[in-house]
């Protein structure tokens, strides 16, 4: 078993695809979904975790494919700002999956370990500095 992050971000003509529920029947893959944001009426995004047996994963990439979705699974949606970060640490309570952290108690330095983000951009609210944004 394997376990995979992927973030999708797909144009509205595509909103309407069943997606996730294709990548658990037809995959047969455990779907933890982080954020989305897919209405009818314009783009939207999905940033989740996929995990199952190496060849579904595959296939279910495979299928993803075939979409005018723009896929990606490098973390490279969410940007910090080292210079902008002001150290408060609001927005670790909010991170899931620890990327953002407090290194250093002492002198309260905050780290970002981008292969650990899911893009679920929930720093992106809670940081009062500006220093967490989104690509997309
Ligand atoms: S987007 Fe922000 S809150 Fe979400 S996992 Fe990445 S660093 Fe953490
Ligand atoms: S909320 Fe913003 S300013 Fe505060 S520690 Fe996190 S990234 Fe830095």
């Amino acid at each position: 078993m394997i376990t995979k992050k992927v973030y999708l971000y797909f144009p509205q003509s595509e909103t309407e695809r069943p997606i996730v529920y294709e990548l658990v029947k037809q995959f047969d893959l455990v779907v933890n979904i982080f954020r989305a944001k897919v209405t009818n009426e314009e783009s939207g995004y999905l940033s989740l975790e996929v995990t199952g047996s190496q060849e579904n994963v595959d296939r279910a990439f495979e299928y993803l494919s075939g979409f005018d979705v723009n896929i990606h699974a490098g973390n490279s949606g969410m940007v910090w700002d080292e210079n902008r970060c002001g150290q408060c640490g609001a927005c670790l309570v909010h991170c899931p999956t620890g990327a953002l952290s407090m290194v250093d108690r002492d002198i309260r330095q905050i780290s970002f370990n981008d292969k650990a983000c899911v893009e679920c951009l929930a720093c992106v609210e809670a940081c009062p500095f500006g220093a967490c944004s989104s690509k997309f």
